[in-house]
């Protein structure tokens, strides 16, 4: 048996198994399971379940580390994120930024975004190309940074969310790509394809942060919004829908789309829809209360804090709806403009205030979140195979789902089956070799047993 004083970089890269003892499991499923072991082996969960259980022929000749005190739980995924977004005060600046230096932002964000727990995220937006071209480098190890699904520019018609800049600039790479009709709609998708893209992002309703079309406007018809859907489909693709006016949800069930960003307007026959589908919904409360906490401080448009006021108890009341209907619900947290990145888990506390249960928030930010994204079959969960994306807590965050929030609670951010952040992996490995085992904290005095 192996042995080390420490959670450390040597210990999750070595290649031999890896147990995590005695920890409390947060599998992403279920309630809490004390006394319980993690196995982790090239990369991927081996056994995750009560420690005494553990079969002997994985715990012979593997690692074990005490984590007595501490929670083991999957990364956390956020499924609606733009790494691109850097305190933009509103889609004309978005627009404004170019590939460059929004590749520059996109690099460092993603960083923010890993040291907070999340492994993957799905990017719904992006400025040219930048959220394909962080993912490549992220999974060839170039950069670090969570796991990316990816998507393009947001596809708009003229005039909507993405349409900001006065109508004589051209802006064919900035935020938005703007197409009218199902023949440019298809194009489009097959140019995005060409690009690289896992996902599609529509916006079939206006926003509160664009200059023309409103939240409760619907800016896609039906026809164009089926033709997407149908289109990314018969790719492989998948599509999240931009909706926030009544019509719009429709429009997107109705098409079948996997997810439904948003969901500012629903009512009872959208809501019967919804138990018709798959489709998931994505409510992104932050990007509401960022608004309503921060809009005047920020100075925002007058127009994007006049509708927020109106959205609030809308938005709200759908949520709920959508909750007590039993629509899954997946995390998404639309930061980078309001609240910085890396404060990704701040939705978690708000879908609790919306009425989530504690373990329904942790799912919604695990296990439905990676079948949101349709990456169901490798992450989101802590079973046997699936890969070793984990979070390890001083907290328990069904008791406060804000621990989440507090970086100096999370003692490593595990990416598949390697440290990718955490407060021993921000020590200088000089400071770590000074203080072998001895430290205050209860991830440093993880013993070996
Ligand atoms: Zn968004």
């Amino acid at each position: 048996m192996g042995t080390s004083s420490s959670l450390d970089h040597a210990l999750f890269s070595r290649g031999e198994r890896l147990i995590l003892d005695n920890c409390r499991l947060l599998d992403g499923l279920q309630p809490i399971v004390e006394k319980a072991a993690v196995v982790v082996h090239e990369g991927k969960i081996a056994y995750a379940g009560s420690a005494r259980d553990l079969p002997e022929k994985l715990r012979a000749g593997g690692t074990a580390v005490d984590l007595t005190g501490l929670l083991v739980m999957p990364g956390l995924i956020d499924c609606h994120a733009h790494l691109v977004y850097n305190g933009f005060r509103n889609l004309e600046e978005v627009n404004r930024c170019s590939i460059e230096i929004a590749t520059l932002n996109g690099m460092l964000n993603a960083q923010k975004v890993i040291a907070a727990g999340y492994t993957t995220i799905r990017d719904v937006g992006t400025i040219g190309n930048v959220a394909v071209t962080l993912r490549d480098a992220i999974a060839e190890k170039r950069i670090p940074g969570p796991r990316i699904v990816a998507s393009g520019q947001v596809i708009c018609s003229t005039a909507g969310v993405g349409d900001t800049l006065p109508p004589h600039w051209s802006a064919s790479h900035g935020f938005g790509s703007m197409v009218d009709g199902p023949i440019e709609m298809r194009k489009e998708i097959r140019r995005q394809i060409r690009n690289g893209v896992d996902n599609i992002k529509l916006a079939a309703s206006g926003v509160e942060v664009g200059p023309y079309a409103y939240t409760w406007m619907t800016t896609f018809s039906q026809e164009e919004v089926t033709v997407a859907i149908e289109e990314a489909h018969r790719w492989g693709r998948s599509v999240a829908v931009h909706a926030q006016s009544y019509d719009s949800v429709k429009f997107s069930l109705r098409a079948g789309a996997d997810t439904v960003e948003h969901g500012t307007r629903l009512d009872e026959e959208s809501i019967r829809m919804f138990k018709e589908t798959t489709s998931i919904l994505v409510p992104t409360l932050c990007t509401l209360y960022s608004v309503l906490e921060l809009g005047a401080k920020l100075n925002l448009m007058r127009k994007h804090r006049e509708e927020m006021a109106v959205n609030e108890p809308l938005w709200l009341k759908s949520t709920k709806m959508a909750h007590d209907a039993g629509i899954p619900i997946a995390a998404g947290g639309d930061l980078g403009n309001r609240y910085p990145h890396g404060t990704n888990a701040r939705e978690l506390e708000f879908l609790v205030r919306a009425g989530l249960q504690p373990l329904e928030a942790i799912r919604a930010a695990t296990s439905v979140a990676a079948l949101a994204i349709k990456r169901q079959e490798t992450i989101g969960t802590l079973k046997p195979d699936k890969v070793a994306d984990l979070l390890i807590v001083d907290g328990d965050p069904l008791r406060d789902i804000a621990v989440l929030q507090d970086q100096s609670r999370l003692v490593a951010v595990v990416q598949a089956g390697e440290l990718a952040a955490g407060r021993l992996a921000q020590r200088e490995p000089a400071a770590r070799a000074a203080m072998p085992g001895v430290s205050r904290d209860s991830a440093a005095a993880a013993r070996v047993t």
